[in-house]
């Protein structure tokens, strides 16, 4: 029996099992993955555009050469933090639902008991939810999708040098994907349904795109979405003037971003907002209307993933432990917007 079992080992999980060990809980951390899993599975040459101290937890300093972080100064740090602290985590162990005892549980107002997919069950007063939302892809759901050339997560660049890639989407993913694809010899076109690339790119990698867009070394065909997938093309629609049209497609990257996973919150008893899919919570507390449940870090943000990051995630967790342990709640930027 633990006090607080957190599903999710990412960084906001880490800072959750963090704060429970300060405040004399004991903890269990179960993440279905490797330690933060979501990072270990990021594009291998990805630079956070976070400075390092934004990204921080537990107090840390997270020194590095530079200013911001690469993946594997991130995976350093986070795997030394979580043992520095001595937090307490099952890996590879996925948690499949979560019920709460119903009636008065022993000794305590809440208890829950929590199903994994090796088919053992875990006990805690408390549960949090930091899941994330990296798991899910949003799907096109267009014929081909699943074929084995198109991919919802871009690796590195190399495996796609003398090939044609048509990149979907035009955010932060897409343009850097389409940058170290181009820098790889690749030949690159993005397909996007809006005007343009979308207003929250990086401001440093706008002018780079642009600029490689009007040399003609990136191709773009923006009010466009790709309709079907073949082997070798995609079939392409022109959204204002409804032309058909085919692109010659060896891989295709489906970069159109992530959302938490809704199954899951479901299956814990977590209501969702049918359209924006943001889970019930209390703003100060983090509190679903699960009581004794919570979210932390980015599982929280339904559709407005760009809203939610490790800079105000990682803070989720001191409000969540002050409402458990019963101490005076502090006040944590819950979304913030960003450029
Ligand atoms: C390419 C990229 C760059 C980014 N750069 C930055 C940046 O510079 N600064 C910044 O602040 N943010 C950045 N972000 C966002 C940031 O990485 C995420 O917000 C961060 O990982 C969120 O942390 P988290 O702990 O909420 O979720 P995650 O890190 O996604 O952790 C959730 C964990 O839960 C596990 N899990 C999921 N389901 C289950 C289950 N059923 N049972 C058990 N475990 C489960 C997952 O395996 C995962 O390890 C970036 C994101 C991407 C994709």
């Amino acid at each position: 029996m633990y006090d607080v079992i957190i599903i999710g080992g990412g960084p906001c999980g880490l800072a959750a099992g963090i704060e429970a060990s300060k405040a004399g809980l004991s903890h269990l951390i179960l993440e279905k993955g490797s330690l933060t899993e979501s990072i270990r599975r990021y594009p291998k040459m990805m630079r956070f555009f976070s400075t390092a101290e934004n990204i921080e937890i537990g107090g840390i300093p997270f020194p590095i050469a530079g200013v911001k972080a690469n993946r594997t100064e991130a995976l350093q740090y986070y795997r030394k933090v979580a043992g520095y602290f001595n937090l307490n985590f099952k890996l590879f162990t996925e948690v499949k639902h979560v019920t709460r005892y119903a009636g008065q549980a022993p000794n305590g107002p809440e208890l829950f008991t929590v199903f994994t997919n090796n088919d053992k069950t875990y006990q805690a007063r408390k549960i949090i939810l930091a899941t994330g939302y990296f798991d899910k892809p949003r799907w096109l759901q267009i014929p081909g999708e699943d074929l084995p050339h198109v991919t919802h997560y871009y690796d590195e660049p190399f495996q796609y040098s003398y090939t044609n890639v048509v990149i979907v989407g035009a955010s932060n993913s897409a343009v850097e994907a389409a940058l170290e694809l181009y820098r790889a010899d690749a030949h690159v076109t993005i397909v996007h349904r809006a005007e343009d690339f979308r207003k929250t790119v990086k401001y440093w990698l706008v002018p780079d795109v642009k600029n490689r867009v009007k040399e003609g070394k990136i191709h773009t065909k923006f009010s466009t979405c790709i309709t079907r997938i073949e082997p070798g093309k995609v079939g392409t629609t022109n959204l204002q003037t409804g032309e058909e049209g085919e692109l010659p497609a060896d891989f295709v990257l489906i970069l159109t971003g992530y959302i938490p996973d809704a199954d899951l919150l479901k299956e814990c008893g977590v209501t969702l907002d049918p359209e924006t899919q943001v889970p019930t919570y209390d703003r100060e507390t983090f509190e679903t209307n699960v009581p004794g449940m919570y979210v932390c870090g980015t599982v929280m943000a339904g559709v407005y993933t760009e809203k939610v990051f490790i800079e105000n995630g990682r803070e989720h967790a001191k409000a969540i432990i002050d409402h458990i342990t019963g101490k005076p709640v502090r006040k944590v930027a819950e979304l913030i917007d960003r450029i």
